[in-house]
């Protein structure tokens, strides 16, 4: 085995028993991106020699890959964007400093849609992420380029965001493991904002345990960011020891299986899932979301609504693109705006100013507000009578590069993730099965806000319940 296959588990299980050093594992997975990062395009740049003499400083560190929004002391920060060219971050995200506190260290930037904005990784204006299970598909979005570095062993584990799914359907075509942390339960402060009131920095790992080793680092409440509560941190590693699903009572939401988009084999992989589940211990029992039907629409409110206003900050002046046709402060605007944003970005601050203008505020993003309620209620009462839910991830495998280019068919993506991220709760995709083709399928869990603890001791078992899930990779 090289040591870049290596979990964090396995890392950090060598690294106390002295068989490798943190450089030693810098180095193989180095050599791993010089091998393969031309053909997939998950990492954008490696600082290399930066990340090795961090890791000489910290002998039993373990590298993480990290999202091209968060950041991180003296490297670039771009968000897959050609309007941050050039930026440098002056100073570490909170979640950096928590790594780096923890027994982590930054090691490479990975790529994803301009400003997180997508579900295929494609809005990056920067580079083409490739699938490492196909190289002709996308490795989902907008946490591509950490998913793909996951799941083609491009790195130990990594950081992504999710907002509206973006960690769990990369992780979900990926076979990688993915948590969206609840809202609050991790830091926002240096993580630069798409939708303020969804955005969450989570892990992306090779198995659940990594991942409660990795939201352990992370969580926990931050001055800096007034979303994070002081309540303590579980100790999520030890709650999951001996995790089971015997007596667990685990929600079926009709809603969420009565979709006409839903690929038949992702339903067959999620019925498999359920029945794992069941003959695992677990109480199934049908669930019912009524709201379930506005999520998309409300997300698409909000999230163009906060971001036209995060975005206003990129303006030619402060950070990165400054165009060179500008004549007076207006035009220097309108133009370094109009050359460093993409298509769906604009879109986004077009969609977002609309809904907030006045005259159509209350219409569009007052009444948004107002059903987001409703929604985040459907979740409360649910989490009354059931401990988690079980839904399908995304509802397709990965698709073809360039195969979805109308908008709204790349929006439906996210079908089965946005419900829980205006609701704020925690959820998290763990691989569950591989279509007839060798593509990687993913299962949703979701468990109530600030219930990380039963959410990865569901998702641990339900792992142990499935096994390693076999897919055909292409790396
Ligand atoms: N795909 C969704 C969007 O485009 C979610 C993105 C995200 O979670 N960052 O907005």
């Amino acid at each position: 085995m090289e040591l870049f296959e290596l979990g964090i588990k396995g890392a950090q299980e060598g690294l106390a028993k002295g068989e490798f050093t943190s450089v030693d594992i810098v180095r193989s997975v180095i050599d791993r991106v010089h091998a393969v990062n031309e053909k997939v395009g998950a990492y954008l740049t490696f600082d290399e020699e930066g990340a090795i003499r961090l890791a000489e400083a910290n002998p039993k560190a373990v590298p993480i890959a990290i999202k091209d929004l968060i950041n991180v002391e003296g490297q670039p920060c771009t968000c897959g964007s050609k309007i941050l060219k050039g930026y440098v971050s002056p100073y570490d995200a909170t979640v950096v400093k928590n790594l780096k506190a923890n027994g982590f260290i930054p090691a490479g930037r990975v790529n994803m849609d301009e400003f997180a904005m997508g579900s295929s990784t494609e809005n990056s204006a920067l580079a083409v992420t490739r699938n490492p299970y196909d190289l002709g598909r996308v490795p989902g979005g907008s946490s591509g380029g950490s998913a793909a570095a996951v799941g083609g062993d491009l790195c130990i584990a990594a950081l992504g965001t999710d907002t509206g799914g973006s960690i769990r359907q990369p992780a979900s075509f990926c076979n990688c493991v993915g948590v969206k942390p609840s809202y609050g339960r991790v830091s926002r402060f240096g993580v630069t904002a798409f939708a303020s009131s969804l955005d969450q920095v989570g892990p992306m790992t090779k198995s659940v345990e990594d991942s409660a080793i990795l939201l352990k680092a992370l969580a926990g409440h931050d001055e800096m960011d007034g979303t994070t509560p002081h309540d303590p941190v579980p100790d999520y590693v030890a709650e999951i020891k001996g995790a089971t699903l015997k007596g667990v009572k685990i929600g079926l939401p009709k809603e969420y299986f009565d979709v006409s988009g839903l690929d038949a084999e992702v339903k067959r992989i999620t019925e498999e899932s359920v029945k794992r589940c069941a003959d695992a211990g677990a109480e199934i029992v049908e669930v019912s979301l009524p709201h379930t039907e506005y999520a998309m629409a409300v997300y698409y409110i909000i999230a163009p609504a906060e971001a036209s206003a995060n975005l206003a900050r990129f303006d030619g002046v402060r950070y990165g693109h400054r165009s060179e046709k500008a004549t007076d402060v207006l035009s220097l605007y309108m133009k370094s705006r109009a050359e460093g944003f993409g298509p769906e970005v604009k879109r986004r601050i077009i969609m977002g100013t609309y809904v907030l203008s006045s005259g159509y505020y209350d219409a569009y993003y007052g009444r948004a507000q107002k059903v987001r309620t409703l929604i985040k209620r459907d979740f409360d009462e649910v989490f009354g009578k059931v401990d988690a839910l079980i839904t399908p991830c995304a509802p397709t495998p990965a698709f073809g590069l360039g195969e979805l280019q109308n908008p709204l068919t790349m929006y439906l993506n996210d079908l089965f993730t946005i419900p829980s991220a205006l609701a704020g709760v925690c959820a998290a995709s763990v691989p569950a099965g591989a279509t007839a083709a060798g593509l990687p399928v993913g299962v949703q869990f979701i468990c109530g806000g600030f219930e990380e603890s039963k959410l990865l001791k569901v998702c641990k078992a339900f792992e142990d319940a499935t096994g390693r899930v076999e897919c055909r990779r292409a790396i």
